[in-house]
């Protein structure tokens, strides 16, 4: 698109990731009153690590990538947060983040800081080999930042178990023991999680049910369209289709597919498993992403990439609810539509806090050595995510503001404060 076929809401939304995230901290730091000393320190990044390393490829050749591991704030604990594995990775988006997750862990009360970390690659084109090689030299250059009460690594886009499983390894050769609590996301019999792999989507279908209350709508009554079919999105897809709503829209990297009197989600995962995409699936019609955003439906779930939802889609958007899988996935110009549609949003950093938080109860077990059930898992991210909505809820009407400024505000509040209990160093 030419500059001058753009809107100037379009060129609005030109600002980098990281800086729609600054805006998003400094219009709830503007309503909370919040010290321009306080303000200045948490508007940047503590540490941002930038890595270019080799990796041999199976053909003999050497490949250099560029990864990033990005610490925004570690006041509140260990710096926590997931590794990307995407061709568009860069140090800007693993910022923006890093940052997001500073504010996740501490809406949702657990003691952990913000990081993130990437690698620009599209692992599609490596083989298991050369994915393999990557992240285990990834981990060893990023070595002097992990650590089990230092910096403990997740999965995110594109990256799984069996990543995890090979960071958890390497670094353990280098300290010559196991240490399983350097990440969190690791196959269960290497002390991951009961809960782990379903935990973001099980959230944000809380998250959606809790929603649903507040707005008196029966969530077996509604329709519902997924954005990304992923970890994150065919659970809540699965999820919210057990609890008895109709998915009648999903999408991956290959479009959408609709039917409106609901998608059989077991099929469907079934089928992307065995194909590695939903690519031809037949028993939906094929749809464009930008369809699938505006289909008419009750919940919209957005659980694929950021800055999806722009100022020049959202006005299409036919939801009443949108709950936001996905880390980012509206711009500031879209969050004014919604609200001005009346549109109720459940924004990122409370929606999709139950990978952390379960990530939390993994590293707590890991500390421990003692795995809980599944069932203790599931009752505790319920207990925690249903009293965060309830805190969010009441700080946005006290402020009179959109739930992810309430949200927002109840996070940097705790970060500021035990700034300010810590003091400055020396
Ligand atoms: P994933 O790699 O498992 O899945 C991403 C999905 O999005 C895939 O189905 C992919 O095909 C699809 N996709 C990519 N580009 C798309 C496009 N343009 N349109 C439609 N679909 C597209 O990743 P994930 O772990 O499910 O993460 C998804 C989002 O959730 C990211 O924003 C991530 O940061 C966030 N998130 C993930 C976790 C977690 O525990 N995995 C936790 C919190 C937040």
């Amino acid at each position: 698109m030419s500059i001058e076929t753009k809107t100037p809401a379009e060129r609005m939304e030109e600002r980098s990731l990281f800086q729609m995230v600054v805006e998003q901290f400094g219009d709830a730091a503007e309503r909370m009153g919040l010290d321009e000393n306080m303000r200045r320190l948490l508007s940047v990044c503590q540490r941002q690590y930038t890595v270019n390393f080799p990796v041999q490829m199976d053909d003999g050749s050497i490949r250099m990538f560029e990864g990033h591991r990005v610490q925004h704030n570690i006041g509140r604990g260990p710096a926590k947060g997931g590794i990307r594995y995407h061709p568009q990775v860069n140090l800007d988006e693993v910022k923006a983040l890093a940052m997001w997750m500073t504010w996740k862990c501490a809406v949702v009360g657990i003691p952990f800081g913000g990081a993130k970390g990437g690698v620009t690659v599209d692992p599609k084109g490596l083989s298991i080999h050369e994915l393999e090689n990557l992240t285990r030299r990834f981990t060893a250059e990023i070595g002097v930042l992990i650590g089990p009460h230092k910096d403990i690594p997740a999965p995110d886009v594109n990256t799984n178990a069996q990543v995890m499983a090979w960071m958890m390894d390497t670094y353990s050769m280098q300290m010559g023991y196991s240490v399983p609590g350097v990440v969190t996301g690791k196959p269960l019999n290497l002390g991951g999680s009961e809960g782990r792999v379903e935990a973001t989507g099980r959230g944000a279908v809380f998250m959606a049910a809790a929603a649903c209350k507040v707005l008196g709508l029966n969530l077996p009554d509604q329709r519902v369209v997924v954005q990304g079919f992923g970890n994150v999105g065919s659970v809540a897809s699965k999820l919210i289709a057990e609890a008895g709503a109709t998915v009648v829209g999903v999408s991956d990297v290959s479009g959408g597919y609709y039917n409106p009197k609901g998608l059989d989600i077991a099929a469907m995962i079934r089928y992307s498993r065995s194909n590695g995409s939903l690519e031809d699936y037949p028993e939906a019609q094929r749809i464009s992403n930008d369809e699938l955003l505006a289909l008419p439906c009750d919940i919209l779930i957005p659980a694929a990439l950021e800055g999806q939802l722009t100022a020049a889609n959202a006005d299409a958007v036919r939801a009443k609810l949108i709950v936001e899988g996905a880390n980012g996935p509206t711009t500031p110009e879209a969050d004014k539509i919604f609200e001005g549609k009346g549109i109720y949003l459940v924004p990122d950093i409370l929606a999709n806090a139950g990978g952390v938080t379960v990530s939390y109860f993994e590293w707590v077990q890991a500390l421990q050595a003692f795995a809980w059930t599944e069932q203790e898992v599931n009752s505790r991210l319920r207990y925690i995510m249903d009293k965060a909505f309830a805190a969010t809820v009441a700080s946005a009407e006290r402020h009179n503001v959109s739930l992810r400024t309430g949200a927002l505000i109840t996070a940097i509040a705790l970060v500021a404060d035990a700034a300010t209990v810590r003091g400055i160093y020396p």
